[in-house]
């Protein structure tokens, strides 16, 4: 029997289930690469319910007690009294979330000698150190794919958020105004816009396939080069490096992972090489960027605007300085975590359980991390250079 230790974020506050304001989800079909969705043997709940809070389980219970092992679900996940580092010890597999992660430190590792999986959720994971599970044999997986295009969707709505001014003019409406000048007087167009992508991956194609349309000028920076077929449908301009991408837009849209290259790439000096009124949209990871220089930019001006939901750490505190700076267009990190996103990446969640009860190999491009190295897709967008992985620091 195993322990199956999962950590998921907190039901609404007015309950669960909550009343939906849809009957269903669309039905998808495979991934625009061809990928296909999650093929688990069955799944034991209804798309388009709330999979992803305690309540909702990743609708995993059934299934993980009909083969005779322990599921434990929490949202109690940080410091030494918590019910994730109490439960730590004698667990096998931990699943986790990027939107409410359990930080797999490597000194939580060390606890936790039965460990042999560490389940992504979601895309993302940072939240383990990767470093030290490799040391210790632990495999890593995530769904990738599971809510690429909900991320996607999420980035292209906060340029134009950003770009239109739509929040400030939201909130004339709410309070009662008319105030058009008001509304308008740090409103502009997207069209003409230069916007440069960092890291062209599932996400960041996805975004500029739906920015094309809007007219703007698309420029990337990857360390992998897209062929040039792509380059040419989608009329990109590639940059060598991210010094290159950000001196020569007006918008950038961030979408690598966290690792040792990218974290605290946006310092105050990047960020000082851009254009004076540019905007930065971040859904990868808070880390690529530094706290304090986003804020400082935001207030000289030297930013326009910073749009994300992602944070760190998560959930941050009542008093983080993003909360408040100014001309920003944060959520809390939701935008991998729609209804839409819950259903694929729950089944996905199962299909590895499966698979690793069953023994058999997990999809390669669900890996992060197994035999002791970067695999799948860990292997292609991540990188170890033997230090702590940055975001597992607490
Ligand atoms: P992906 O693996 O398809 O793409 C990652 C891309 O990053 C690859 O093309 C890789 O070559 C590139 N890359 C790696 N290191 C780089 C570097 N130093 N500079 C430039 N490019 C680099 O992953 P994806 O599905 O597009 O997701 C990307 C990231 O987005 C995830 O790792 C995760 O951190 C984040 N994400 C956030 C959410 C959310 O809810 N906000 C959800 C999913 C993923």
């Amino acid at each position: 029997m195993a322990k199956i230790l999962c950590v998921l974020y907190p039901d609404p506050v007015t309950g669960y289930p909550p009343v939906y304001a849809r009957d269903s989800i669309p039905v998808i079909g495979d991934y625009p690469d061809g990928q296909t969705l999650p093929t688990p043997s069955a799944i034991d709940f209804t798309s388009g319910e709330l999979l992803g809070c305690v309540s909702g389980e990743l609708g995993l219970r059934r299934y993980v007690e009909a083969q005779g092992h322990e599921l434990v679900v929490t949202s109690d996940k940080d410091g030494p009294d918590s019910v994730f580092e109490k439960e730590l010890p004698d667990t096998d597999v931990v699943i986790s979330q990027p939107f409410w992660p359990a930080y797999l430190s490597a000194e939580r590792i060390a606890k936790a000698p039965k460990l042999k999986l560490a389940l992504t959720a979601g895309i993302g994971s940072d939240h383990v150190d990767l470093d030290a599970a490799i040391k210790a044999g632990i495999t890593v997986a995530e769904v990738t794919y599971c809510n690429s295009i909900s991320v996607a969707e999420h980035a292209v709505m906060q340029i134009l958020a950003l770009v239109r001014n739509y929040l400030p003019a939201h909130q004339w409406v709410v309070d009662g105004g008319w105030n058009i000048a008001d509304s308008v007087e740090r409103a502009y167009d997207l069209e003409g816009f230069d916007v440069g992508i960092i890291a062209a991956g599932r996400i960041g194609q996805a975004v500029m396939r739906r920015l094309k349309p809007f007219g703007v000028r698309l420029h990337y920076f990857d360390t992998r080069r897209l062929p040039t077929e792509v380059e040419q449908e989608l009329g990109l301009t590639y940059h060598p490096d991210v010094h290159s991408l950000v001196s020569s837009v007006d918008i950038v849209d961030i979408h690598a992972p966290l690792h040792p290259q990218t974290y605290h790439l946006f310092d105050a000096n990047l960020i000082n090489s851009m254009r004076r009124g540019s905007y930065i949209v971040n859904t990868a990871r808070a880390e690529i960027t530094v706290r304090d220089a986003v804020v400082d930019a935001l207030r000289s001006g030297q930013l326009a605007g910073y749009a994300g939901d992602v944070w760190y750490p998560q959930p941050p505190a009542p008093d983080h300085p993003w909360r408040t700076m100014p001309n920003e267009a944060m959520t809390p990190h939701v935008s991998g975590t729609t209804l839409s996103a819950q259903a694929r990446y729950a089944a996905g969640t199962r299909e590895i359980l499966e698979d690793f009860f069953e023994r058999r190999p997990i999809r390669d491009e669900y890996l992060i991390v197994e035999g002791g190295q970067l695999a799948g897709t860990g292997a292609k967008s991540y990188t170890s250079d033997g230090s702590a992985s940055p975001g597992a620091g607490t």
